[in-house]
C-alpha cells in the first residue's frame, strides 16, 4: 500500500490533516506527518530531516506520496528526497495537490491498494469537487508575460517533475529582467522575499543568466546569493494555491523596479568598477568635520566573538530556547533601529533594515542551526555561528563585488545574535585596515572608540552635522561627511574614496585631477595647522588686546592631556555623561571623583568646567533605565533628569566639590529652562556642600541651550555666575530641527539670525549683571565664526581640542571693533545664507 506523508509548517495542521484523512481512509493507511520544527514549542517551520524521517516511517515498496503546504515545505521535501538513497528516491512523488483534499483523496485511494501514479492523480484531482461546485473562475494565469504551464511542458526547475507523474500540476512561471545597478542586492532582494512570502504559493526563483538556483523565494539568503546582477534574467516559478497572484505580484514588483528609489538606478553610487568622477560628480552630504581624506572605503566589521567549546552534553531544548530568545531580541533591536531611521530619514532609507530583519527569519540560517542543535548536540552559540559562517561564505564567493559586501551585514546581524546567546556585551565594531569608514550612522560610543590612524575619514548615510558622531569626529580630527544617504551603504569595500569634510563631498573612484586637488588641500591645511600649532600654547588676544579663553570640550579625563598639548587654556565643557555610557551600572561617587581629579591634575592649574550629567535623547545612558518617552528631546533630560534623580545629582556634585577643594573647578547645569530649575539645582549644591563640608569657592553656571534661558538670562544671572551657550541644542530648539536628522540638517544652522539674536540676548542679560558668556557648542570650533562670536560679546570659547590652534589664530587676527561691526551686520541679516555671505566677505578681506 502506498504510504502518505503530510508536510506542513505547523505540527498541528499536519496532525489535523492526517486525522481527517484517516477518518476517510481508515487506520491501516500508512500516514505520517512532518509538521513544524522540532523545538520544545513546536515552532512554525519545516525541516528536511523531519520530512525524511516521516518518509522512512511511511515507507512502502509501492512508494510514498508526499503532500506539502507552502513555501519552504516544498524545498524541505525536495531536500529530504535528496537525503534518501537512489532506489527509494524513484518511488516517491512530491505532489502539488491541495493539502486537505489531496490527503483525503490519497488516503481513500491508497486504501484501495492502487499504484502510486493513481494515488497521486487522485490527490491532484482532489479539488475537482470544489471546482465543480464553485467554478474555477479565479484560476487563470497572470497577464504580462507569465505562462501557465500544463503538466506536460513544465519539466524543468524546482517543483517540476520529469516523469509526468504529477510532481508538477499547474505551475505558473514568469521570467523577469533585473535592471537595477546592483542587481538584486539586499534591499530589493528583501522586497522580493517580502512579496514572495505574501501568498500561500510555493515560489522558487532561478537565475537564468548564470544558471544558479533554484532557491526558495522566501529566503533572503537564497534569493540574494543567486548573484543576480544588472541585466540578468530570473525565472520565478510558483505552484499551489495563489500561484498566479504570487507571480503577478512579483511581476508588478519588477515593473516598479523592486521599489528602489528613483535615484538608485543606473547612475547609482556604488559602481563595481570605478566610474569617472568628473562625469558624474561627487556625492554630497553635510560637512561634519573639516579636512580632506583619501583612502579605500571600509565598513565596520562584525566583531569576532569567541564561541566557547562545550565539554558538557547540552540540552537541545535549552539551547533552542536560548537561540530563539536571542533571535527575538535582535529582531526587536533591528525593528527599533528601523523605526528610528524611518522617523529620522524616511521609509526608503529604513528599508535596508528589512533585509537585516529577514536574515533572522531565514530558514537558510535557522534550519541548519536548529538541526545542528537537535541532531548534532551543538550549543546554540556554535550552531548559530556555524550557520552564519556557512551562509556568509556563500555571499563571499559571489562574483558581484557589491553582493559580496553583504556578507558584512549578515555577519554583523549574526554577531548581534551571538552576543545575546553568550550574554556578553556587544563588542565595539572595528575597522580591519586603514581607510575611510562608511557606516549607516555612528553612535557616540562607536565614534569615541575610533582610532584616527585607521579611520582616515568618515562617511555616514545618516546624521546631521551636529549629531554626536559629527561632534566626536571633529574632536578626533577625522574629516567627516554625514547624511550622504543610504546609497553610501552600497559602496563596495575597498573602492577608492576622496572626501572633503569642508564641502561635504564624497568622490568615488576619484579621477587623478580630483586626487591632485585633494592632496593639495591636504598639504595646505597641514601647513596652516602647523603654523597655528606652533603658537597654540600661548594665550589668544584680539588685535586690541582682549584676552579670550579658548578651552577644550572633553568626554573623558584621558583626553585632557592631549587638549593641553593642543593649547587648551582649560576645559570649558566636561561632558560627564560619557563616564556613564556603555556600562551596566552608573559610576559611583568615588569613581567620578577620581575621573574629575585626573582631569583637574592634567590641567595643572587651568580651570576645569564640569557639566552635570546630560543624559537622554541623543545621549542614551542605558544604565539609568530611563522610561521611554514620545519626545525625548523635549522630555526628562539635562537638569530635569538631575532633579528627577537627586541621588545622581547629589553624588555628582559631592564628587565635583571634593576636587574643587584642591583645583580650580567650575560646575554648570545642562538644559536649564527656568529660574526654578536653577534654584533647585543650587539647593542641591548647597546640600552637597553641607554633606562634604567643602567650602572652597566654585563658580556655578548654566548651559544656555533652551531659548527660554537665553531670553531670561538677566533674571537667571541672579543664580548663575556664568553662561555657556550650547549652540547645538539651542539651534535645534530654536529652529525645531532635530540635530541628528539629516533631512532637516539644512535648517539646523547655528548661523541662523534667530540663533545669533538669542546669543546676543544672552550676552545682554548676563553682562547687565556682570556675568561672562562662553560658547561650547560646535559653532565655537568654526574659525570662520570666531570674530562674529567675539563681536556678539562672547569671551570664552570651548571646542574639540583639534580646533583650538586655528580658533586662537582667528582670535589673534581680529579686532573687537571689526568683530562688533560684523556682528551688527549678521544680526541684521534675514537668513543663515546671508550671514554666511557676510562672513565670507569679511574673511576674503582679511
Ligand atoms: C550643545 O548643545 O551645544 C552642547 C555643547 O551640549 P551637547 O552637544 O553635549 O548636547
Ligand atoms: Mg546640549
Amino acid at each position: 500500500m502506498v504510504g502518505i506523508v503530510i508536510v506542513s509548517h505547523s505540527a498541528r495542521i499536519a496532525e489535523g490533516v492526517a486525522e481527517l484523512a484517516r477518518e476517510m481512509g481508515g487506520d491501516e493507511v500508512k500516514l505520517e506527518t512532518a509538521g513544524g520544527l522540532d523545538t520544545p514549542d513546536g515552532a512554525i517551520g519545516t525541516d528536511a530531516v523531519l520530512v525524511m524521517q516521516a518518509i522512512e516511517r511511511a515507507w512502502s515498496d509501492d512508494g510514498v506520496l508526499v503532500l506539502m503546504d507552502l513555501g519552504s515545505a516544498v524545498l524541505s521535501a525536495e531536500m529530504a528526497i535528496d537525503l534518501l538513497d537512489d532506489g527509494r528516491r524513484e518511488r516517491i512523488v512530491l505532489s502539488e495537490a491541495p493539502l486537505v483534499e489531496g490527503a483525503v483523496a490519497a488516503a481513500v485511494t491508497a486504501k484501495l491498494d492502487r499504484p502510486l501514479e493513481v494515488v497521486a492523480r487522485e490527490a491532484r484531482a482532489g479539488l475537482a469537487g470544489k471546482v465543480a461546485h464553485l467554478g474555477d473562475g479565479e484560476h487563470t494565469g497572470p497577464d504580462g508575460g507569465a505562462d501557465v504551464e500544463s503538466p506536460g511542458n513544465a519539466d524543468e526547475g524546482a517543483g517540476a517533475g520529469d516523469d509526468g507523474t504529477g510532481r508538477v500540476g499547474e505551475t505558473v512561471v514568469a521570467v523577469l529582467r533585473v535592471d537595477l545597478e546592483h542587481g538584486l542586492h539586499a534591499r530589493p532582494a528583501a522586497r522580493f522575499v517580502q512579496v514572495a512570502s505574501g501568498s500561500d504559493a510555493a515560489v522558487t526563483v532561478r537565475n537564468l543568466t548564470t544558471g544558479a538556483g533554484p532557491a526558495d523565494a522566501t529566503s533572503l539568503n537564497g534569493v540574494a546569493t543567486l548573484g543576480v546582477a544588472k541585466g540578468h534574467e530570473i525565472e520565478v516559478r510558483s505552484s499551489g494555491p495563489g500561484s498566479a497572484e504570487a507571480v503577478e505580484a512579483l511581476q508588478a514588483l519588477a515593473a516598479r523596479r523592486f521599489d528602489e528609489p528613483a535615484d538608485a538606478g543606473s547612475e547609482g553610487p556604488a559602481p563595481a568598477t570605478p566610474r569617472p568622477a568628473a562625469a558624474e560628480g561627487p556625492l554630497t552630504g553635510f560637512p561634519a568635520s573639516p579636512g580632506v581624506a583619501l583612502g579605500p572605503a571600509r565598513r565596520w566589521h562584525a566583531p569576532e566573538l569567541e564561541v566557547p567549546e562545550s565539554t558538557e552534553p547540552v540540552d537541545p531544548r535549552t539551547e533552542l530556547a536560548s537561540l530563539e530568545a536571542a533571535v527575538g531580541e535582535t529582531a526587536e533591536a533591528i525593528a527599533r533601529q528601523r523605526h528610528d531611521v524611518a522617523a529620522r530619514a524616511g521609509e526608503e532609507e529604513a528599508r535596508i533594515f528589512d533585509a537585516h530583519g529577514l536574515f533572522l527569519r531565514d530558514d537558510a540560517l535557522l534550519g541548519p542551526a536548529h538541526r545542528a542543535i537537535e541532531h548534532e548536540g551543538r550549543t546554540a552559540a556554535r550552531a548559530w555561528n556555524d550557520a552564519v559562517d556557512h551562509v556568509a561564505r556563500t555571499w563571499d564567493s559571489l562574483d558581484d563585488e557589491y553582493l559580496r559586501a553583504r556578507a558584512v551585514d549578515l555577519r554583523s546581524v549574526g554577531a548581534q545574535v551571538l552576543a545575546r546567546i553568550l550574554d556578553v556585551p556587544m563588542p565595539a565594531p572595528r575597522l580591519d585596515a586603514p581607510g575611510i569608514l562608511v557606516a549607516a550612522d555612528l553612535t557616540p560610543a562607536d565614534t569615541a572608540g575610533l582610532d584616527p590612524a585607521t579611520a582616515l575619514g568618515i562617511v555616514t548615510a545618516h546624521g546631521g552635522p551636529t549629531s554626536h558622531a559629527a561632534v566626536l569626529a571633529r574632536a578626533l580630527g577625522i574629516p567627516a561627511v554625514v547624511g550622504v544617504g543610504t546609497e553610501t551603504l552600497m559602496l563596495p569595500e575597498g573602492v577608492q574614496l576622496a572626501i572633503d569634510g569642508d564641502r561635504g563631498q564624497v568622490h568615488i573612484a576619484p579621477s587623478p585631477d580630483v586626487i591632485r586637488k585633494i592632496e593639495r588641500a591636504r598639504t595646505a591645511r597641514s601647513a596652516a595647522l602647523a603654523k597655528a600649532a606652533a603658537r597654540a600654547g600661548e594665550p589668544a588676544a584680539t588685535l586690541d588686546g582682549t584676552v579670550v579663553e579658548v578651552a577644550a570640550n572633553v568626554g573623558r579625563p584621558d583626553e585632557v592631556a592631549a587638549a593641553v598639548a593642543a593649547g587648551a587654556d582649560g576645559v570649558g565643557l566636561f561632558r560627564t555623561e560619557f563616564l556613564f555610557m556603555d556600562r551596566a551600572t552608573v559610576p559611583d561617587e568615588r569613581e567620578q571623583e577620581a575621573a574629575y581629579r585626573t582631569a583637574a591634575e592634567a590641567l595643572a592649574g587651568r580651570p576645569l568646567l564640569v557639566r552635570t550629567l546630560d543624559a537622554g535623547a541623543d545621549k542614551p545612558v542605558p544604565a539609568l533605565g530611563q522610561e521611554p518617552e514620545a519626545n525625548p528631546f523635549l522630555g526628562v533630560r539635562g537638569i530635569r533628569l538631575g532633579l528627577d534623580r537627586p541621588d545622581l545629582l547629589l553624588g555628582q556634585l559631592r564628587a565635583v566639590l571634593r576636587v574643587a577643594e584642591d583645583h580650580p573647578v567650575r560646575v554648570m547645569f545642562p538644559m536649564v529652562a527656568t529660574a526654578w530649575e536653577l534654584g533647585k539645582a543650587r539647593e542641591a549644591l548647597d546640600r552637597a556642600r553641607e554633606e562634604t563640608g567643602v567650602e572652597a569657592p566654585m563658580e556655578v553656571g548654566i548651559m544656555v541651550e533652551v531659548p527660554a534661558a537665553a531670553l531670561t538670562a538677566a533674571s537667571l544671572a541672579a543664580g548663575a555666575e556664568f553662561f555657556s551657550i550650547g549652540t547645538n541644542d539651542l539651534t535645534q530648539y530654536t529652529l525645531a530641527a532635530d540635530r541628528g536628522n539629516e533631512r532637516v540638517a539644512a535648517l539646523n544652522d547655528p548661523l541662523h539670525p534667530a540663533v545669533l539674536r538669542l546669543i546676543a540676548e544672552t550676552v545682554r542679560g548676563a553682562t547687565s549683571r556682570g556675568r561672562w558668556v562662553g560658547v561650547c557648542g560646535e559653532l565655537a570650533a568654526d574659525d570662520r565664526a570666531t570674530a562674529l562670536l567675539l563681536g556678539l560679546g562672547v569671551r570664552e570659547l570651548s571646542m574639540a581640542a583639534v580646533a583650538i590652534a586655528t580658533v586662537k589664530e582667528a582670535v589673534r587676527s581680529t579686532s573687537l571693533e571689526h568683530a562688533q561691526d560684523l556682528a551688527a551686520r549678521a544680526l541684521a541679516s534675514g537668513s543663515a545664507g546671508e550671514v554666511r555671505a557676510v562672513l565670507d566677505r569679511s574673511n576674503d578681506r582679511a
